[in-house]
């Protein structure tokens, strides 16, 4: 900025507390000339609840765009980061890149991490609403749906919520110790999550070894006797909810070999040409399918006609998504690609059109011995099409089952409205219903689905709902709030004892210093209390 910019931006910012300190309030005044790190002398002060992408996207964009709201972010653990560092495969570094973006919008002047408050348990959303002007709720989706199906109790039944917590370090995760003894794991539900558990389950250990993966799971897999994975779904080869990424990491994942009923791919192929040839394919989300019952029964000329007369049409991301997964399953491989799926010891494949009825019991009724499985067929057109039992039933031998079919959001405080059927805070563009100064984003607001990008501008949606409320006057900001200072005395009564975004930061160094010895980017930390204890030192 121009010295002269920056003179004439110090008198409006004067101008502007002047005025509103005349008018026997101080008040809000918009972020001029880019000073986005000032603090001025009073500030719309917001609180989070949440330190995982949704909080800090949040944060960022409240920041960044005015320089007259101070951001406390809130979270449950002592550490930060929510599934970047609990979720996302310990294989997929890049995408933990995110973390700086983090760590910038943590470290910026109005922002504050307190880190080891349980919001709903340590203090209530009331409180923090006397607090602050405005409280975002953005702590995702930390339940999971259940099969509601018999033996889902039994020994070697995990959700994948569980056994991702393992192998990625959660704490409450830690004592999971799957039983990895059997040679055939079922994975229920075939999202990228479901991927991410079986390229995890399936992967050589020397290629987990370098990654962040913790040791106790390391140690499990090493020793694991899992060498066939399926993946199991209700619905066909053209609704799979994974994305091309994660497929083709399966394919091309050493030492394995994909192992499908080529029977499942019955006319999917023919369905692709006639879609190539009939007319341009658009592009589209992933989720976007618009395809018949008909077109997958009926000779290809045919269903070229159903669909154009339809205008129906086959997303780019899902046609390029098919043709892999074809190519895995069907298509007769070259020399090299034969050679080596024949020396692969380990296979996985796709299980289409099969629903999860009952977990088998050992003969001891302790353990899963196996899943029986409804069979279904396709009914409905486009995006309708559904799954409906043929009252066929097929049994499958397995030890492990992992159920990947989502993630939940819980509700952590009465006070605060919550859908219990969506399991989503009900919201009009981020702002709670029937709640002034009440908003959220993420997960929590949406559902659980959508990668970082999509949570990202989510919380940006949900920020610019909060400031558009500042400048209509409809969200209050004239009054001086406590903020954190209010919550701090709250928290001290209570024994509960902050981690600051600095206390994060030792525990980091020391994570990493502990990775780096193995070979590896940083060994997590398993345990709260240690987490704490690294903190305060
Ligand atoms: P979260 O990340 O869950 O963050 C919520 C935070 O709130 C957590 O830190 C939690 O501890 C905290 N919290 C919960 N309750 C409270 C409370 N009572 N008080 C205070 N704090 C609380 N996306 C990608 O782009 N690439 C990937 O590779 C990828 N892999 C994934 C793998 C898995 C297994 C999963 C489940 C998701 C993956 N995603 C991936 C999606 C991505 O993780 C989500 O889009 C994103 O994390 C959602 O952000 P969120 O902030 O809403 O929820």
């Amino acid at each position: 900025m121009s010295t002269h910019k920056a003179a004439l931006c110090k008198v409006q910012i004067l101008k502007l507390f002047l005025t509103s300190a005349r008018c026997g309030r101080i008040t809000r005044f918009h972020g001029v000339c880019g000073l986005s790190t000032s603090t001025p002398a009073s500030s719309a002060k917001v609180c989070i609840v949440g330190g995982g992408p949704a909080g800090f996207y949040t944060a960022q964009h409240l920041v960044k765009t005015r320089t007259d709201v101070q951001v406390d972010i809130y979270e449950r653990l002592p550490v930060p980061f929510g599934l970047v560092r609990f979720g996302v495969a310990p294989d997929h570094p890049e995408v933990k890149n995110v973390i700086n973006t983090f760590t910038q919008t943590a470290q910026h002047a109005r922002c504050s991490f307190h880190g080891n408050v349980r919001v709903g348990k340590d203090v209530t959303v009331e409180e923090l609403q006397e607090a602050y002007h405005a409280v975002v709720l953005s702590y995702g989706a930390e339940g999971n749906r259940t099969m509601g199906v018999p033996g889902e109790d039994l020994a070697g039944v995990y959700s994948a919520k569980d056994f991702v917590g393992w192998y990625n370090g959660l704490p409450r995760n830690s004592e999971l110790r799957p039983d990895l003894s059997c040679e055939t794991a079922v994975i229920l539900g075939q999202g990228n999550v479901a991927l991410d558990v079986a390229r995890i389950l399936l992967s050589p250990v020397d290629i987990l070894k370098k990654t962040d993966i913790t040791q106790h799971a390391l140690d499990a897999l090493a020793e694991s006797s899992v060498r066939r994975v399926l993946i199991v779904g209700r619905r066909g080869p053209l609704q799979v909810a994974c994305t091309i990424k994660e497929l083709r990491e399966m394919v091309n994942l050493p030492g394995t070999r994909p192992e499908m009923e080529a029977s499942e791919f019955e006319g999917i192929a023919e369905t692709l040409k006639c879609l190539n040839s009939t007319f341009p394919l658009p592009k589209a989300s992933i989720g976007t399918i618009y395809l018949t019952r008909n077109m997958l029964q009926t000779p290809p000329s045919q269903s070229c006609r159903n669909s154009a007369d339809q205008q129906q049409s086959l997303a780019r991301p899902r046609k390029r998504l098919t043709e892999l997964l074809l190519k895995a399953a069907i298509e007769t491989p070259g020399e090299e690609e034969l050679e080596r799926r024949n020396r692969a010891e380990r296979a996985w494949g796709f299980r289409f059109l099969r629903k999860p009825l009952e977990v088998l019991p050992s003969t001891d009724l302790i353990r899963a011995a196996g899943i029986r499985l409804a069979v279904n067929r396709l009914e409905g057109d486009g995006e309708g099409v559904r799954a409906v039992a043929t009252g066929e039933v097929e049994d499958v031998e397995c030890g492990l089952v992992i159920s990947s079919i989502g993630y939940k959001s819980l509700l952590i405080d009465p006070a605060v409205p919550f859908d219990a059927r969506k399991a989503i805070i009900p919201n009009t563009m981020g702002r709670v219903q029937q709640t002034a100064g009440l908003y959220c984003s993420g997960w929590v607001k949406r559902g659980p689905t959508g990668v970082i990008a999509t949570t990202m501008n989510d919380s940006f949606d949900t920020a610019r709902t909060l400031l558009q409320d500042i400048g209509k006057g409809t969200l209050d900001v004239s009054t001086v709030k406590p903020g954190s200072q209010g919550v701090s005395a709250l928290l001290e009564k209570r024994g509960v004892k902050p981690v600051s975004f600095s206390d994060w930061e030792k525990i980091d160094s020391e994570e990493t210093r502990r990775g780096e010895i193995k070979g590896k980017p940083r060994e997590k930390m398993l345990d709260v209390g240690e987490m704490l204890q690294v903190a305060r030192a």
